[in-house]
């Protein structure tokens, strides 16, 4: 799945009960190999309802971009959107191989315990690394594995889901225009895959796959194709 690289990828939440131990389990994979599962992460989505999305501020997330994305995905899904307390990031997330980057894998299941009744997704905002491993089609690591295992990231959605995250770490740029453009395309293009989308092939969808660079975002509009709306509807 192509924003992995840059965008995101997925993994299968487990019921409540088990979640702790999932992912103490994750936890253990990651310290002995430094690895995660990057399937589509699929989460029990219950029955549609009004979307009702909430953010919630991780470690070292900026408070103008949070409250950037409060007003931008207000306004282009016409939804409520609220801000959460902020949280830190458990330290068991941390994977030290390629300097400091978090699990989103272990994220995702952290992040979907803030939601609620009411709120329908969760987005997870961090100023810090984030990654995931990428993975063939077949589950095999993808080649080099050295490059791939521990693979740095954008964002990350389950698909379908509830929580995604958005790390801000590789989207800063000195131009603010460009930045801003940055975090609302991955904010979108993560809901869109809790809503259930697949990575679009129509040229400059903001689902399109992030091909593992930064410029898929900066030459995308922050919008979904046409396709992609009306599989939305
Ligand atoms: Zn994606
Ligand atoms: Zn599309």
């Amino acid at each position: 799945m192509g924003y992995f690289s840059s965008f995101c990828v997925i993994n299968t939440i487990a019921k409540p009960n088990q979640m702790r131990f999932s992912i103490l389990f994750i936890s253990c994979l990651l310290i002995l190999a430094g690895c995660t599962n990057s399937h589509p992460v699929k989460q029990e989505v219950s029955k549609p309802k009004a979307l009702h999305i909430a953010l919630l501020p991780l470690s070292k997330a900026d408070t103008n971009t949070i409250n950037f994305l409060q007003q931008e995905l207000h306004s282009y899904f016409k939804c409520q959107v609220d801000i959460l307390p902020p949280q830190p990031i458990p330290p068991v997330y941390l994977n030290k191989e390629k300097g400091e980057r978090y699990s989103a894998d272990s994220l995702l299941h952290f992040i979907s315990r803030y939601k609620t009744d009411s709120i329908t997704n969760v987005l997870g905002i961090t100023g810090k690394d984030i990654f995931t491993t990428m993975r063939e089609q077949d589950g095999t690591v993808k080649q080099p594995a050295h490059k791939y295992v521990v693979w740095g990231i954008f964002g990350y959605g389950a698909q379908p889901g509830v929580s995604c995250v958005l790390s801000t770490y590789r989207l800063r740029h000195a131009d603010t225009a460009i930045y801003l453009h940055r975090i609302k395309s991955v904010a979108i293009h993560e809901l869109g895959h809790n809503m259930g989308l697949p990575h679009c092939n129509t040229l400059h969808c903001i689902m399109e796959a992030g091909k593992e660079k930064v410029s898929t975002i900066d030459e995308g509009a922050a919008d979904f194709c046409n396709d992609c709306k009306k599989k939305l509807e």
